[in-house]
């Protein structure tokens, strides 16, 4: 018998017959809930169209379970997506087989108007390290099947494990074929490492359109997320594999930070827009309810363990950090050190105190074989400027030195075994050593750093960054001009980092082939990534 824990959903484990006898009363239109339980009466749901075009997901995954999610949407980008304001009963179910004749688990969920009638169920009392099939039904209406994956129990023996990692995918620049060799690929995880969405407005010159306005309100946060939702490569991405999720800026606003807009309002009017861009980034990912949106909170960092082989620590360096140093707020700045005291300000945090305390901890603590350190941007200092002069960007970890020196010095004491970190929003693959001391390239090497280029949108002049290779020893390779994701193939000797690409104008076309453009391998205990 499965042991099920769902704090957010009635649910009952059916057996096959009485589950067919109850969705036959749903297809009916009968309410099966007592309504004493929900505060408000659930409809069965009476669609103008199909309810599921957003498709479903699994994510988060645990070594018992993960999450499932769908959103109700008949008309997903326009204001009400098609759906009246009442809440609505969704029934879903899961089975070990694709063709779902062997029905293991089964409950129902509302969906509500409050949560943009997204369902998240937080499947538990699954087998560690199995796939495991579900769909939902509502109304008449029956969605697509989709795929989850346990995680090995935590400490167990893993001999391999696949994942991708995936970064900026705007939506107007181009088409996702990345999606489509991903699911050929068949990681068993996929980790997003932000820019799912951008905030832009709709330009004319690009290949799809963003619909209206620079989202603001929720009922925009949401038609946004619809909008790139829609997409069939994304979706079937979704329904492959589970996923599991952190944000960077455009999800919200270019460049903002915590409380501070790339347009500096007033944060009190800010921090109403991120309260409802958080709350459509919730409703629209398959997030477990601890990461249940409160006003403009929203905790999404967390660690992942797989068997003895990895633990991925997610971290999210936008809610908690400080604001941009010396005024260079929001437009891709850089500043000079020389001119700016306030860089350096020990106090200036990137993950704010209680994140990186646990993050310290949980290196202290790890038993994994690899510690991933998977966050938005690139972590190893990058000087861009030219003729001797020194720059940093101030939105990633270069306008934040003293919080990075800090990390590196906790990872090294942690006795942590090959952390790696793994990134995203630079639009192009990078691969680094993290080092003990930036200025002295002899210097230990403490951590290797892949940072993986985007989907889609659009990476930086190769040449400009070609100039500034010799002034950073411990930047190994960029390249710019390629779109798509890395594929990551590890074991307890090895890692290995496959750049899966195609040229920049291969977005222009969804089906366009990816391959391996080149690999990097970390071999166990020799922190720095060689070209194989
Ligand atoms: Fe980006
Ligand atoms: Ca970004």
């Amino acid at each position: 018998m499965n042991h099920l824990h769902l704090p957010d959903q009635k649910h009952s484990v059916l057996s096959r017959r009485s589950l067919l006898r109850s969705a036959a009363f749903l297809a009916g239109g009968a309410l099966l809930l007592p309504t004493r339980l929900l505060g408000a009466s659930p409809v069965a749901g009476y669609f103008r169209d199909y309810p599921f075009k957003l498709g479903v997901a699994s994510g988060d995954p645990l070594s018992d379970g993960f999450v499932i999610w769908t959103r109700l949407a008949p008309y997903p980008t326009e204001i009400d997506y098609g759906m009246d304001p009442e809440p609505v009963l969704v029934s879903w179910e899961v089975a070990e087989q694709e063709n779902m004749n062997r029905v293991i688990l089964s409950g129902t969920a509302i969906a509500s108007p409050a949560m943009g009638h997204s369902v998240h169920v937080d499947l538990r009392g699954l087998r560690p390290g199995r796939e495991y099939f579900y769909r939902f039904r509502a109304g008449d209406y029956e969605s697509r099947i989709g795929r989850g994956i346990t995680a090995p129990v935590v400490g167990s023996p893993l001999d391999e494990f696949r994942f991708a990692f995936v970064s900026c995918q705007h939506y107007e620049r181009g088409y996702y074929p990345a999606y489509r060799d991903l699911v050929e690929q068949d990681p068993r995880l996929v980790v997003f490492l932000g820019d799912y969405m951008y905030e832009n407005n709709p330009n004319r010159f690009n290949v799809r359109r963003h619909e209206g306005p620079e989202p603001v309100t929720l009922a925009q946060y949401r038609a946004r997320y619809a909008s790139y939702k829609l997409d069939a490569h994304l979706q079937a991405a979704h329904a492959h594999t589970s996923w599991a999720f952190t944000w960077d800026d455009h999800e919200v606003d270019n460049n903002y930070a915590n409380d501070q807009s790339q347009d500096l309002d007033d944060p009190e009017v800010f921090l109403r827009r991120r309260a409802a861009a958080y709350q459509a980034y919730y409703e629209s990912m398959p997030l477990r309810s601890s990461a249940r949106p409160q006003g403009p909170a929203l905790h999404l960092y967390q660690r992942l363990s797989f068997g003895n082989l990895l633990d991925f620590n997610i971290l999210d360096n936008r809610q908690y950090r400080s604001d941009h140093p010396c005024d260079y707020d929001g437009g891709g700045p850089v500043v000079d050190p020389q001119l700016c005291s306030e860089l350096d300000d020990p106090a200036r945090t990137m993950l704010g105190e209680t994140q990186h305390r646990w993050l310290a901890n949980n290196l202290r603590s790890s038993r994994a074989r690899w510690n991933v350190i998977a966050q938005q941007t690139l972590f190893a200092q990058f000087n861009r400027g030219r003729n001797g002069q020194t720059l940093y960007s101030t939105d990633g970890w270069g306008g934040y030195p003293a919080a990075r020196d800090r990390l590196v010095r906790d990872i090294a004491n942690s006795g942590a075994t090959n952390p790696v970190f793994i990134g995203g929003d630079v639009h192009a693959n990078w691969v680094t050593d993290i080092k003990e001391d930036w200025r002295n390239p002899l210097s230990r090497t403490v951590a290797t750093e892949f940072v993986g280029t985007s989907v889609t949108s659009g990476g930086g002049d190769m040449a400009e960054y070609d100039l500034t290779l010799p002034q950073n020893p411990h930047i190994k390779f960029i390249e710019t001009r390629e779109r798509g994701y890395n594929l990551c193939t590890v074991t307890a000797n090895q890692w290995r980092t496959e750049h899966r690409s195609c040229p920049d104008d291969g977005i222009l076309d969804p089906d366009t082939r990816l391959t391996t453009t080149r690999s990097f391998v970390i071999e166990n205990g020799r922190p720095g990534a060689v070209l194989e």
